[in-house]
């Protein structure tokens, strides 16, 4: 296997206080071996014992781990910047639950590309999806997410989620889903399975149980929202007589791996019941904020060991999949909650966005920071770019500082998946064209048509000035 010696002014590793590695080195450099993580140290000592290896990278560049987003929707892939006008409720049935009858695998494959350059173009590594439609029985949609990202070289976290109440099915098309979209991914070189469950909601009691039996009984994790708005935590304690955290822990999902998107409106027990369960979370400030849903209490759930990583969430519901938005989001959103400048470092969110959300996915023995033997996942930071011209505090210049045009090179898996500011392995004007009518379809197959300018027709729910 080649080595490729990587140098940068700065190197943020995000390991944790108690590894080996220093959380952040000066004139450092990463060697890669392969697809992991050969060592970390300073580009002079790595330079002097590894000759032969190849360098990349610059003297004043920075490098940090691979972005975890730990929650988002390629289901949503065809339909950015439409409808957020409305809260959660109004948005899921004005928008999403007319796209979710009629969501197919060429349009899953066409919007996750979309999603997908975008991601790589903002430092994402890992994206941990929850594909949301209605299934279509022989037809399953979510194939197409896996060979999207197989094409370009994302490492995906893939699920399904829909629900039965009031569609006229039982579980039975959904758990077919889930085989299909299993026996992709587990064929797949970046792709692992979790069951979805998209929120409590959406289904039968029935329902609910038999996603929960899937997991434990294939040794799955779940991906699942929990209290994203009040409402849902109002209608959950009159349907079961408890939170939806009570009701998952009653009911036996945190007998597998749980990471909970969302988490807004989440009560003193509902996080120590987190916490003793070994839930993690996922963050989405951006998507928080366009749906109005509120601030999560994400100090609280840190400071009871709960691991949190950051979302950008859904392409319908945030819009943008700019992952060094959401980080710096979530930044701000502490902060403009306590009114406290100290409220979340930029180190902090940086962590939450790196390491934190490897946790929440509990993929931190492989991803999430860099550590010799971890997966060769990094992002390089152009330090040439005007932006980044002086770097007085390394985090703060990721977080606060840097945007998408600053990401120069994402390695995945030890391979280049974004060079120069390009992704390597697909065509982007093609994926576009690919796109496009295959969204005018969408919205007409699903009476989008009053909501997007697409197909040419009046908008009458457009904002408001
Ligand atoms: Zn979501």
């Amino acid at each position: 296997m080649s080595q490729t010696l990587i140098r940068a002014g700065w190197v943020l590793t995000a390991a944790p206080d108690d590894s080996a590695t220093p959380a952040a080195i000066r004139d450092g450099a990463v060697l890669l071996d392969g697809d992991r993580i050969a060592a970390v140290g300073t580009f002079a000592d790595l330079a002097a014992a590894h000759p032969a290896a190849t360098v990349r990278g610059g003297a004043n560049d920075i490098v940090t781990p691979g972005f975890v987003n730990t929650h988002g929707h390629f289901s949503e892939g065809l339909i950015t910047g439409i409808g957020s006008q409305y809260t959660l409720w109004e948005w899921l049935q004005e928008l999403i639950s007319r796209v979710n009858p009629v969501m197919t695998r060429d349009k899953a494959y066409a919007g996750t590309m979309l999603q997908g350059i975008q991601m790589l173009r903002s430092g994402v590594t890992t994206a941990n999806d929850m594909f949301c439609s209605d299934p279509i029985p022989g037809e399953p949609a979510t194939p197409g997410v896996v060979q999207a990202l197989e094409e370009l070289g994302l490492r995906g976290v893939v699920s399904f989620g829909s629900g039965d109440v009031d569609r006229g099915f039982g579980p039975a098309p959904i758990l077919e889903e889930f085989d299909a979209l299993r026996e992709t991914a587990d064929a797949s070189r970046y792709s692992t399975f979790r069951v979805g469950m998209s929120s409590i909601g959406r289904y039968t009691d029935a329902a609910w149980d038999e996603h929960i039996g899937y997991a434990v009984d294939g040794g799955h994790g779940i991906h699942v929202h929990v209290h994203e708005v009040r409402e849902e935590v109002t209608a959950a304690r009159q349907r079961t007589g408890r939170t939806v955290v009570g009701h998952a822990e009653a009911t036996g999902m945190f007998r597998v791996p749980v990471i909970a998107a969302h988490s807004v409106w989440v009560d003193r027990d509902d996080r120590e019941r987190y916490a003793a369960n070994g839930v993690g979370v996922a963050h989405n400030p951006v998507a928080n904020g366009i749906l109005a849903s509120g601030i999560a209490p994400v100090a609280e759930l840190r400071a009871l060991g709960i691991p949190v990583g950051i979302g950008v969430d859904g392409p319908a519901s945030n819009d943008s999949q700019d992952f060094l938005q959401a980080m710096k989001s979530a930044a701000l959103l502490a902060r403009i909650r306590d009114l406290q400048a100290t409220a979340m470092s930029a180190r902090e969110a940086f962590e939450m966005g790196t390491i934190g959300g490897a946790q929440a996915l509990r993929m931190e023995h492989e991803i999430g920071s860099l550590e010799p033997g971890k997966r060769a996942d990094l992002v390089v930071f152009d330090g040439e770019s005007p932006t980044l011209a002086n770097v007085h505090d390394p985090y703060q210049a990721v977080v606060f500082v840097a945007g998408s045009h600053e990401v120069k090179d994402v390695w995945v898996d030890g391979e280049l998946s974004l060079a120069d500011g390009e992704v390597t392995r697909v065509d982007v004007r093609e994926a576009v064209a690919r796109a496009r009518p295959l969204a005018r379809q969408l919205v007409a197959e699903a009476g989008l048509e009053r909501l997007s300018a697409l197909t040419g027709a009046p908008l009458d729910d457009t904002e408001r000035p």
